[in-house]
């Protein structure tokens, strides 16, 4: 028989399942927020919100683009061929569909599937940060260009940047941002899945690496006050 766990592993656990409901809760109360979104003009031809799915304690999130015409339909992210894919690529390293979030930048298909503008992302990247700040995962994976752009804050595009992590504050906690090939693009280029797959064997290495550190707030941070010269 395995022996009793001591009263402080006992209390720690109870607290880590109230958090782990708490953060159930407030991620459902936020989709229900959001479904009703009309921050921008797609609420007007969506069929629905696509906020989100999978585990909201998971240590790993992706973020997206925005949902395509399966994903309008069903209000569920990455259900159409580049879905399929990011679920095989998960299961080639071991890790369930189930086991991690998914997101997208925006929440609401753009007609036609045309990109993401600038006033749209805008309007909807706050649902982003707070899916983020409420998930509180340990890495974030960003799938093509507008995720890795928003992310990072920065207009290198994912054909640099791709596999090559970086530890950043999201949400108001340390993360690592790791950028990746969409997978849509993977789809019909070779040598782009390659890659893809080759950065997503790193990402075992990369959850496991990674040890929350609570961001300190910023009188914690701020540097001494260097005295001048003059
Ligand atoms: N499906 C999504 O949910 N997001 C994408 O970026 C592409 C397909």
């Amino acid at each position: 028989m395995a022996p009793p766990d001591s009263p402080a592993l006992v209390v720690a656990a109870v607290a880590a399942e109230a958090v782990a409901a708490d953060t159930d809760l407030a991620l459902l109360a936020y989709g229900d927020v959001v479904a009703g979104c009309t921050r921008c003009a797609l609420a007007q031809t969506r069929t629905q919100v696509v906020f989100g799915v999978g585990s909201p304690s998971a240590d790993l999130m992706f973020v997206g683009e925005a949902p395509g015409f399966h994903e309008d339909k069903q209000g569920i992210p990455f259900v159409g061929a580049a879905g399929q894919l990011l679920t095989k690529l998960l299961a080639g390293i071991g890790i369930a569909r189930d086991d991690v979030y998914i997101a997208n930048v925006l929440k609401c298909r753009p007609p036609g599937n045309r990109d993401p503008q600038p006033d749209e992302i805008e309007a909807c990247e706050s649902h982003l940060f707070k899916q983020i700040e409420l998930i509180q995962p340990k890495v974030v994976a960003t799938l093509g260009n507008f995720a890795t752009k928003l992310l990072s804050g920065k207009p290198a595009g994912i054909t640099r940047v791709h596999g090559q992590e970086q530890e950043m504050t999201l949400g108001g906690q340390s993360v690592l941002l790791y950028p990746l090939f969409h997978p849509a693009a993977a789809l019909y280029t070779p040598r782009m899945l390659e890659v893809l797959e080759q950065d997503f064997a790193r990402l075992p290495n990369l959850l496991g690496e990674k040890t929350v550190a609570p961001v300190l707030e910023e009188e914690e941070t701020a540097q001494p006050i260097q005295l001048g010269l003059f």
